[in-house]
């Protein structure tokens, strides 16, 4: 097992389905990983099974290499914090310079939970696509905080454990570029159809970037990039 195997953090959104597609291409098995934790719809965990599903159709190889899902239940998550993610609220800059969908230390839980589940199945390297360039500003997506948890992970569980975060340094044009690499028009058409970043659960017009408000943060981050990458293809 060892560095043959890998863990992906899988939520539905463009950027994890691109880094589970990544993972695909190189280990030799690769699980996922989910967290329910009150997000303010559902729309994410109900479009896992299916991504996963569509990816496993569409490319045979990856299908061989695909194994078990997992979700964890982090209520505890959204008993504790007050973000725009987890309740009801329009999202907004607050005085810490932070957005309100900022959950402290989301991603050292996250990732701390995945190794935890991972420690016991042999895997020892586990994969998320948090990014730097971000538009957020997430100090739980440097690269800085993930490589310095790695070094407490494999210290805390006396086995040795990478994360690999395969956009850090990649902006969202970038991120569809590497769909295409990897998948081909057929990853691309499937990030489109099926994966979902919108804050909220609308899914009811298709632009061509996809599905979403087209009026949230991340609808606005996954259009730009979406156009950025459409004008440098031609
Ligand atoms: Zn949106």
């Amino acid at each position: 097992m060892g560095a043959t195997t890998s863990l992906v953090l899988f939520s539905a959104g463009q950027d994890s389905t691109v880094c589970l597609a990544w993972a695909l291409e190189r280990f030799a098995r690769v699980e996922t990983i989910g967290f329910a934790y009150g997000q303010r719809h559902s729309v994410e965990m109900a479009q896992r099974p299916l991504i996963r599903a569509k990816l496993a159709e569409g490319f045979p190889t990856w299908a061989a290499r695909l194994g078990e899902d997992h979700v964890l239940e982090l209520a505890a998550l959204s008993a504790m914090s007050d973000t725009a993610l987890t309740r009801q609220a329009e999202f907004q800059m607050t005085a810490t310079g932070l957005p309100n969908t900022f959950v402290p230390g989301r991603n050292l839980l996250f990732f701390t939970y995945a190794a935890a589940l991972a420690y016991g199945r042999g895997i020892r390297t586990l994969v998320g696509g948090m990014c730097e360039t971000d538009f957020s500003g997430y100090p739980d997506c440097r690269n800085d905080t993930l490589q310095t948890l790695a070094k407490a992970i494999s210290l805390g569980m006396a086995a040795q454990f990478a994360i690999e975060t395969p956009l850090m340094r990649t902006d969202k044009a970038g991120t569809w570029a590497m769909a295409q690499r990897l998948g081909g028009a057929p990853l691309v058409d499937l990030i489109v159809e099926h994966t979902h970043s919108c804050y909220t659960p609308e899914r009811t017009t298709r632009r061509a970037w996809g599905y979403g408000c087209g009026r949230c943060p991340a609808c606005a981050l996954r259009q730009k990039g979406w156009e950025k990458w459409q004008i440098g293809k031609t």
